[in-house]
């Protein structure tokens, strides 16, 4: 059975070129239940303004886009990635967003497990404000051809070790999360990231006991890709079982959002509204 579009939430870097405002007004138009916003999506107004947008359009909040990049080879520029860090955990909360999603960094030349120990300190260092707000955050793992410089948590499992290290729990007043995303910390699984991974069924599985399934994101792999960013496919497009992948997200009591996250210059250069057309087509591969 597929999910009904009220489950669907959009990425509003998926249609790029729109501004906020006609990004909401589209989905909204087109049947979509959700989305996740951008920070350079942001109006000029600010995340307030976002969050008047949104609401206005009638769409729920599936996340806040994006935070995270702790890793650095100096002390100062740590700091700066926590100040951000906070500023954006702000901002997700004035949008009326749940949760922070984090691309965790990486530095060229750093050992990955230096880099993965600055990200566990850089998300103590900044939980409590997390919390605070009520903001939960999400540790997105991304494929290893990012380890470089994006993200040295590359698996479902080194996502998972860091977030259960955190074992505090926030409140879902609004059972956006049920108990499968129950812990303040937790893991957004973008199926283009670790659709690859043997294991990736039995972690589905532990991070929705342990609490720790936050967000699901979706797209497809395309076999030949014109650019490592920037050529994503839309589902059906490449060679990912999105619909099986999500069943085991259901059946790990994942009741949220399957978020739509396309990055594609090729989409971005077509008209906006039939590349919104198609997603919603798309959908039913979900
Ligand atoms: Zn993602």
């Amino acid at each position: 059975m597929p999910l009904p579009l009220a489950r669907c939430a959009i990425h509003t870097m998926t249609t790029k070129p729109w501004s906020l405002a006609q990004a909401a007004e589209a989905y909204a138009h087109a049947g979509v239940g959700g989305i996740t916003v951008w920070r350079q999506h942001l109006p000029a107004g600010g995340a307030a303004e976002a969050g008047r947008i949104v609401r206005a359009a009638g769409l729920g909040v599936a996340a806040y886009c994006r935070g995270g990049f702790f890793p650095a080879a100096d002390a100062g520029k740590r700091q700066a990635a926590l100040d951000d860090n906070r500023r954006c955990i702000d901002e997700a909360a004035a949008v009326g967003a749940p949760q922070v999603v984090l691309v965790c960094g990486a530095v060229p030349g750093m050992p990955l497990a230096e880099a993965r120990a600055q990200i566990r300190d850089g998300l103590a260092a900044v939980l409590d404000h997390a919390c605070s707000a009520g903001i939960r955050l999400a540790i997105e793992p991304l494929h290893p051809l990012y380890a470089a410089d994006r993200s040295a948590v590359s698996t479902m499992a080194q996502a998972r070790r860091i977030a259960e290290s955190f074992t505090r729990e926030l409140p879902d007043p609004l059972g956006r999360f049920g108990a499968a995303g129950r812990r303040a910390v937790g893991i957004a699984c973008d199926v283009y990231h670790v659709w690859w991974d043997d294991t990736l069924a039995e972690e589905i599985t532990l991070a929705g006991r342990l609490g720790l399934l936050h967000g699901f994101h979706v797209c497809d792999w395309k076999a030949e890709q014109a650019s490592m960013l920037n050529d994503r496919g839309l589902m059906g497009e490449g060679c990912i079982d999105v619909a099986g992948i999500r069943r085991q997200v259901e059946a790990a009591g994942f009741t949220g959002y399957a978020e739509v996250e396309v990055f594609s210059d090729r989409h971005w250069a077509r008209d906006q509204q039939q590349w919104l057309g198609d997603i919603v087509r798309a959908w039913e591969r979900v």
